[in-house]
């Protein structure tokens, strides 16, 4: 006769929540479990069973605690970190064109990427987030750094048409992008694709050649588009259209462009990006602190054009805190349209992880709590005074929790922060080679 335990199933990890928000579907579980294997979510099912059923190497009894999918952080530039703080209260164009622009010049190099992408990863992992998209030069730095600490990414490696430490011009940028696609094409947890800057840095015939390598990865696009009135009144100067003009003229508005910002929209340009099924990043905080302008997510929602929520760099936000976020872009919906039913808790969270793997391209893997998808999970412990009474969990995280109530994060099954300790990143040694770049960048 075999023991009881023997009858188990054996697993990687089981985890039992107090609750599990699936996002997937809007029902909330109390006192249910999740069970791991190789990395991926093999069943949520109640406790009592989970118990019966499974004999797992590490188990987590998480009886305080509210497990999401992973924050999905869809738009940002890690590296940029080191910037923060260093040009604040400033319009866009003045803070990119005479700080961070000769700044870059200056110093930027593969250990300035390095070390920038490390620290904003250890905060991304430290408040949540799973899976970061990531626009920037260097980009397979980017890419050793998520390597090398756990946590998924899609790299966006520059393209413009100006010569930096990086690149001279628009064919070697996409040379190296190209290159980038290519390095981590069989990595289970990073992806590549293409990170034009914006249109008003590329000419037309340089978005035409983004296009064509775009067709010929089949790859998506992130660009910063539609930012500020500002880009606008410079495309119907200099091209005497819109800047989504001159992208449609090119084939560039299908369902596989990233749009970042886009805070400045006439209703049939709504109507093209449903139509085209063009994904919106939001980055609500970095608008408000540049003053660029409102993204109008209510109506966007209205046509169910897929929106990703992202920080943007901590240079202009200035963190990297998918929770302050999420808080930001519901009382922002809910301000900007005059309606406070705009963006509700439970749709705000559904847009930092299951659209925001929609708008990427990568909701059959992560997003949701559901059998066969990755176990990109995070666990938030709500028991501060601040968050009681709890009548609905998903309200007190999105509007009383903080990042600091973020406990454990799991990757592909693999834990990255295990009771609020970073479990593969060496806090102090990256401590020492920040403070290093901040004495650099304030010579
Ligand atoms: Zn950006």
């Amino acid at each position: 006769m075999p023991s009881r335990s023997q009858e188990k199933q054996s697993i990687n990890t089981l985890i039992h929540a107090k609750w599990i928000a699936r996002v997937s579907i809007d029902e909330l579980l109390v006192d249910h479990s999740i069970a791991l294997n190789q990395g991926i979510i093999i069943e949520v099912l109640p406790t009592g069973s989970a118990l019966q059923k499974y004999q797992a190497n590490s188990t987590y009894s998480l009886d305080q605690h509210l497990v999401t999918p992973g924050f999905i952080n869809t738009h940002g530039h890690a590296a940029m970190t080191l910037f923060r703080g260093l040009a604040d209260d400033l319009p866009l164009m003045t803070w990119l064109e005479e700080h961070i622009w000769p700044q870059e010049t200056k110093w930027l190099s593969a250990e300035f990427t390095r070390v920038g992408s490390e620290l904003a990863i250890a905060e991304m992992i430290k408040s949540g987030t799973t899976c970061f998209s990531d626009n920037y030069f260097f980009s397979q730095e980017v890419g050793k750094a998520a390597e090398k600490a756990g946590i998924r990414a899609q790299l966006c490696p520059t393209i413009l048409n100006i010569k930096t430490p990086w690149a001279a011009n628009i064919d070697e940028y996409l040379a190296k992008a190209e290159e980038s696609y290519h390095t981590f094409e069989s990595n289970p947890l990073i992806y590549s694709i293409l990170g034009p800057h914006s249109p008003y840095v590329l000419t037309d015939n340089d978005l035409s050649k983004v296009a064509n390598k775009a067709n010929e990865l089949d790859c998506m696009i992130q660009m910063h588009i539609h930012e500020t009135a500002q880009e606008i009144s410079h495309s119907l100067e200099n091209y005497y259209c819109r800047p989504l003009a001159r992208l449609d003229r090119v084939s560039m508005l299908d369902e596989k462009l990233q749009a970042v910002h886009m805070t400045q929209l006439t209703e049939h340009e709504m109507d093209l990006l449903a139509e085209r099924n063009v994904k919106v990043i939001h980055c609500p905080e970095s608008n408000l602190k540049l003053a660029s302008g409102f993204c109008p997510i209510s109506s966007l929602k209205t046509r169910n054009i897929t929106i990703g929520l992202g920080t943007d760099g901590a240079a202009s936000n200035n963190d990297l805190d998918m929770l302050g976020e999420m808080r930001s872009a519901s009382l922002l919906a809910k301000a900007s349209s005059s309606n406070a039913t705009t963006l509700n808790a439970t749709e705000t969270l559904r847009m930092a992880t299951l659209d925001g793997a929609k708008s990427i391209g990568l909701d059959k893997l992560i997003g949701s709590i559901e059998p066969t998808k990755q176990a990109d999970l995070c666990a938030i412990k709500l028991d501060e005074l601040a968050n009681l009474p709890i009548y609905n969990p998903i309200s007190q995280l999105i509007y009383t929790a903080n990042r600091s109530q973020v406990s454990h994060v799991w990757v592909a099954g693999k834990i990255l922060l295990k009771d609020k300790e970073l479990m593969t990143i060496d806090t102090n040694k990256l401590k020492e080679e920040v403070q290093v770049w901040q004495r650099k960048l304030t010579l």
